[in-house]
């Protein structure tokens, strides 16, 4: 896998063994030596073996002897949802996704089910499972349902070989239906999006990326990042359409796609279509029942619904008032794993908000790693101004330092092709630390492994060109820097 991308994926595994799963892995066929709080026993049971899912059966398990169980009709265990790419890709196989041996949920107590779960009843505190298993009833019930892919009722969307991607089972079927093909659509230019862009371009299969927007996830990202990844996805010849939608898939004989027709009426001729416009919470079976559902189940700070004794959490869950300027419903991973963690200390005794700090995120676009940390909108708003550096001659590289107007306190950063350390950010954000400071620390914030290129003097070199009356030093090159 390359060093970019397989930075981020293994500080996703990484960040779910801490220090204290030592003593978990190690500890907890012993449990009451390392119980926080012993109580009576509740089954909890936790529907959804993702990372939110996940994340609350280990901390409940850490911190309480109760009998929990984790159903999901996916897999038997939990994998990493973000590396399915790198299967695909020949990079992992699937055992390499899974954080934790198969042993380990047994060791840890946490029973596992593998079922789709077609109901509730609420009253009764009973779920009901597809093909006729027997009910199984809970004392305290967490819904970590996860997302879907959106589908926007386009004709010929159900067509074979037109998927996808989010599930185990989705990629399967593309392993499938991309086998011997001459081209691949994709439909919808985002994180998901430019995944399977790049997978099908690992095999060699021409792709066509249609976009609607006019530039690549220009509604997150700023003109100059979201035109940067323009140039990369055409760098790595993936015919890249903007301002292109979707009319219709058409079928061949079979039922099987066999090209789509643009909104310009244009035929591209395809036997695969990837959706990726998008995902939303994955709620239908609860829909229409006496759990209050807006686009995902609503959730008070806690993240409780307006039934007793249930909860949600990651992806499917939606906030009911908004968290300073957080979106009420966020999908992705660390957030999963952070309301894992707080519905965990709720049910067991500690009732305890969603208190999330300072926004950030990741991703790869081919071979650009992407870090966001705290507000970087795709317009600057009233109250901002962005101080921006993209690398020159090749292009691929660039840091937005977003400040507020007046008082110059750094507000959030896009980095493109430059590694930062997440608590230093953290910290400049948290602190309201000045963007003048911020520029000549820099380099606290750098973390490229050693005999990376290093860009910090170029940065600051510029900032004092555009900041006369608040000069800072450049950080000198070292000799080796000099040299190479
Ligand atoms: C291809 C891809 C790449 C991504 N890359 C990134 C990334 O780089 N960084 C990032 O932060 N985020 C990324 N994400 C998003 C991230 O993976 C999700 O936010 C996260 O996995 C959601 O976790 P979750 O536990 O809430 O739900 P999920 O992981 O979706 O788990 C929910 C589980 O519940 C099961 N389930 C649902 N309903 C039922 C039912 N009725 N009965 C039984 N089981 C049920 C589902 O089948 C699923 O297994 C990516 C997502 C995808 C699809």
């Amino acid at each position: 896998m390359p060093l970019q991308k397989s930075l981020g994926l293994h500080r996703q595994i990484a960040d779910l063994l801490t220090d204290d799963d030592t003593i978990f892995i190690f500890y907890t066929c012993y449990p009451t030596a390392f119980q926080t709080k012993p109580t009576s026993m509740d089954h909890i049971v936790i529907i959804g073996n993702g990372i939110s899912g996940i994340t609350a059966a280990r901390s409940i398990r850490k911190r309480s002897d109760h009998k929990i169980t984790v159903i999901s009709g996916e897999t038997d265990h939990f994998f990493s949802r973000t590396a399915l790419m790198y299967i695909y890709m020949g990079h992992m196989t699937y055992e390499h996704t899974k954080p934790y041996e198969d042993f380990f949920w047994a060791k840890n107590r946490i029973e596992l089910k593998r079922a789709w779960v077609s109901g509730i009843d609420f009253d009764k505190k009973q779920l009901q499972f597809d093909e006729g298993e027997p009910p199984m009833t809970y004392d305290k019930l967490v819904l970590a349902l996860g997302s879907k892919s959106n589908k926007f009722g386009w004709p010929g969307q159900d067509l074979k070989g037109v998927q996808g991607m989010y599930s185990y089972q989705n990629l399967e079927y593309i392993e499938e239906y991309t086998t011997d093909i001459s081209r691949g659509v994709i439909v919808g230019g985002g994180l998901i999006g430019i995944e399977l862009a790049e997978m099908l371009h690992s095999r060699g299969i021409p792709t066509t990326f249609l976009v609607r927007e006019s530039s690549f996830w220009n509604v997150v990202l700023p003109a100059e990042e979201s035109a940067m990844i323009n140039r990369e996805i055409e760098n790595n010849h993936v015919d890249l359409r903007l301002s292109t939608e979707l009319k219709e898939i058409v079928s061949d004989e079979n039922g099987r796609v066999k090209a789509v027709i643009t909104g310009d009426g244009e035929t591209i001729e395809c036997q695969f279509v990837g959706l990726t416009a998008g995902v939303s919470p994955n709620v239908a079976f609860v829909k229409d029942t006496a759990l209050e559902t807006n686009r995902g189940i609503l959730v008070d700070e806690a993240l409780a619904t307006n039934i007793p004794d249930v909860y949600a959490v990651g992806d499917c869950a939606e906030f009911r008032l908004p968290n300073g300027q957080r979106r009420p419903i966020e999908q992705v991973w660390y957030t999963g794993r952070m309301m894992g963690e707080t519905v965990a200390r709720t049910l067991t005794g500690e009732r305890t908000a969603y208190r999330p700090g300072i926004w950030f995120n990741s991703a790869k676009f081919f071979d650009i790693e992407y870090q966001t940390y705290g507000w970087v909108w795709a317009k600057d708003r009233e109250n901002e101004q962005s101080f921006y550096w993209e690398e020159p001659q090749l292009g691929n590289r660039s840091l937005r330092i977003v400040y507020d107007k007046d008082s110059k306190k750094v507000l959030g950063c896009n980095a493109f092709g430059l590694r930062m350390r997440h608590e230093v950010w953290d910290k400049w954000i948290g602190e309201g630390t000045q963007l003048q400071t911020v520029v000549q620390d820099l380099e606290k914030a750098h973390f490229d492994p050693e005999f990376f290129k290093r860009y910090e003097q170029d940065i600051q070199l510029q900032y004092n060109t555009e900041f006369p009356s608040a000069q800072i030093t450049p950080r000198k090159k070292s000799l080796l820097e000099k040299i190479f």
